[in-house]
């Protein structure tokens, strides 16, 4: 029987266990910190990785640790027969959790054939509860189709729904507690994530990006008496870079006002990383904040799956300690956002 394989471990000792695969560099939303407005170049058909390619690079990485998968892109559900490569990615023995993140546009039809397929959590965009104000920062998304997608999500019976909004000053500061209440009373997870500068700095306003403490106050300030308390605690914590808070005060306390912040900006949480991202044509990025990547794609299309896991590896021994987005215009990637998968 061949031995074990060692985990994957990085310089900084981060165990690497989750594993984040843009299935597409397209998108059907044009968010406006997501995408240059110039769009990005798209690989070529035959430079995508198939779904049985992503298959057998997933079932490597497991045998190397990984136990979490997350669906991303570009918009994941724009990828035809997405729920094919859900059940593909569900047959492999070790994979413990699938995860997609969507702009929801699509979910109305999708959700329930992917929750079958094996998708066990869901994480929505959902940057505006203002018909108008969405469709700008989408650059022409459709709130209605969206709340219709998380109504069938919701009736799926997903083992957990998360709603993440890009918090920006002087755009949705002001809906900060209307979108916590919304996901509440559904029984979800509000999320805010910094904004980085992602694509040069292009996509970037500096000053816009709304601080987790300033997210904290606007929620704690919300209720007379109430304040924010951390609540990393629980099964719900998730595998992610959110750290978790929750209101406390008068009303019902519990899951139910619990929220997340991902804040890579002013209080970043390199140290925990514990993630690789693997683009649509099947280069591993270490970082988000870092354009270097190795190619997985050529050593698998030859058919050779030791020279895979040696690259793997290497990209895992070149992980960098940390991003350096706080060095707006220096230190964020040239890659988009929609290029490598948020
Ligand atoms: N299309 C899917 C979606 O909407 O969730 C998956 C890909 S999208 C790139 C993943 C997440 O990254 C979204 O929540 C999006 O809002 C976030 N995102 C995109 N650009 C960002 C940026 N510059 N800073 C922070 N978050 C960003």
């Amino acid at each position: 029987m061949p031995a074990e394989p060692s985990p994957l471990i990085d310089p900084q000792l981060r165990r690497i266990d989750t594993l984040r695969v843009s299935v597409t560099d397209r998108c059907n939303y044009r968010c406006t910190y997501c995408m240059p407005a110039d769009g990005v170049p798209h690989g070529a058909r035959d430079e995508t990785l198939t779904f049985e390619e992503i298959a057998a690079l997933v079932s490597l990485f497991v045998r190397l640790g990984i136990r979490r998968v997350r669906l991303t892109g570009g918009e994941p559900t724009v990828r035809r027969d997405l729920v094919e490569l859900v059940r593909l990615l569900r047959a492999i023995d070790g994979l413990q959790e699938i995860a997609l993140s969507t702009n929801g546009h699509l979910l109305a039809e999708l959700a329930v054939p992917l929750r079958a397929a094996g998708v066990d959590r869901l994480n929505v965009s959902l940057d505006s509860l203002r018909p108008d104000a969405f469709r700008r920062i989408t650059g022409g998304g459709d709130l209605g189709r969206v709340l219709e997608g998380l109504a069938a999500a919701a009736r799926a019976g997903f083992a957990a729904i998360k709603i993440n909004a890009v918090a920006i000053d002087g755009f949705n500061d002001g809906e900060i507690v209307d979108l916590c209440r919304f996901a509440w009373s559904r029984g979800w997870v509000p999320r805010f994530i910094e904004e980085m500068p992602m694509a040069g700095g292009q996509t970037y306003l500096p000053g816009r990006c709304l601080p987790a403490a300033a997210i904290r106050a606007r929620i704690g300030d919300s209720e007379p008496g109430a304040r924010v308390i951390s609540d990393d605690g629980g099964s719900d914590r998730g595998a992610g870079p959110a750290r978790y808070f929750r209101l406390a005060g008068a009303g019902p306390e519990g899951a139910a006002r619990r929220f997340g912040i991902i804040s890579p900006m002013t209080e970043h949480f390199c140290d925990s990383c514990n993630r690789l991202r693997l683009s649509t044509v099947g280069a591993l990025h270490a970082c988000l904040g870092h354009d270097d990547a190795v190619d997985l794609r050529s050593p698998l299309r030859a058919g050779d799956l030791a020279a895979v896991e040696r690259a793997i590896r290497a990209g895992v021994a070149a992980k960098r300690p940390g991003h350096t987005f706080q060095l707006v215009g220096l230190g964020g990637p040239r890659k988009a956002m929609v290029q490598i998968g948020g």
